[in-house]
């Protein structure tokens, strides 16, 4: 009976849908692309962003102006500001209309180094200048088919409740990407999906039970048009992270109408 209650509250949760273009952009490309999902954002009801590369949070901010359409970054940096060529601040991302940006995506954890602690130190420093961070966590196959999701999933994940707290959890969004599924077209089934986003629940529970059925889990890796609406479908399933098939406005929208 529990359980239910708090699925059916569960089930009040609006869905999140968030586009990752990662190094995908041009000036022409954007134009198309965010005309192409706004056209068709009024058939939808889940919370739509997009996560643009920095040269193009400007154009997206005017695009998007008057619409429901958020708009998020890919990366931060943990400074204010100062001597750090090459770097973006939370503020700079703020300036231009952004309200989330992605941290600790697998990309950035494998090809630039970042460890758990640098991922964390980047969630407390987008939630101190009131940006939502899009948490992202994963495992690698070779971690999975070890039998160390569970391990691993904790170790990213408290991490970063033990810089930030579990209060801070109020303002995050956890995406969960198994690496093996990000742009490989080997979908997490369902219940592979599910199982974790439980896992990962339980472990914000154990901290605070409310925080973690408020806090938004959203799965990513190869979510498409044809498999959105089966893995939203799933009790702990919130939204999505989307890379691929967020470049095109058809397919992205279609994923937006499933949540
Ligand atoms: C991602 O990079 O966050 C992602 C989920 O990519 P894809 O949808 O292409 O697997």
């Amino acid at each position: 009976y529990l359980q239910f209650i708090l699925w059916s509250y569960r089930m009040n949760i609006k869905p999140i849908v968030a586009g990752n273009w990662k190094m995908n952009a041009s000036k022409d490309a954007v134009k198309s692309l965010v005309n192409g999902i706004l056209s068709g954002m009024g058939d939808v009801s889940a919370e739509v962003l997009v996560c643009a590369p920095f040269p193009y949070l400007s154009q997206v901010e005017t695009l998007i102006s008057g619409s429901s359409l958020m708009l998020g970054a890919q990366n931060l940096n943990v400074n204010v500001s100062g001597a750090f060529t090459g770097e973006v601040s939370a503020e700079m991302i703020k300036d231009f209309g952004a309200k989330h940006v992605i941290v600790g995506h697998s990309e950035r954890r494998s090809l630039y180094g970042e460890t758990s602690e640098i991922v964390a130190k980047k969630t407390k420093a987008a939630i101190d200048s009131g940006l939502t961070p899009l948490l992202c966590i994963g495992e690698s196959l070779d971690q999975r088919e070890s039998g160390n999701t569970e391990a691993v999933i904790s170790e990213q994940l408290t991490t970063v409740v033990r810089l930030t707290g579990i209060e801070a959890f109020k303002n995050i969004i956890i995406a969960y990407e198994p690496v093996w599924a990000i742009g490989t077209g080997m979908t997490a089934t369902p219940e592979q999906a599910q199982a974790v986003h439980m896992f990962i629940r339980n472990l914000l529970a154990s901290s605070n039970q409310d925080i973690a059925e408020k806090t938004p889990i959203l799965y990513g890796g190869s979510m498409n048009a044809g498999n959105a609406l089966e893995l939203i479908s799933c009790p702990d399933i919130d939204g999505g992270l989307i890379g691929g098939a967020a470049l095109k406005a058809e397919d992205f929208l279609q994923i937006c109408k499933a949540g």
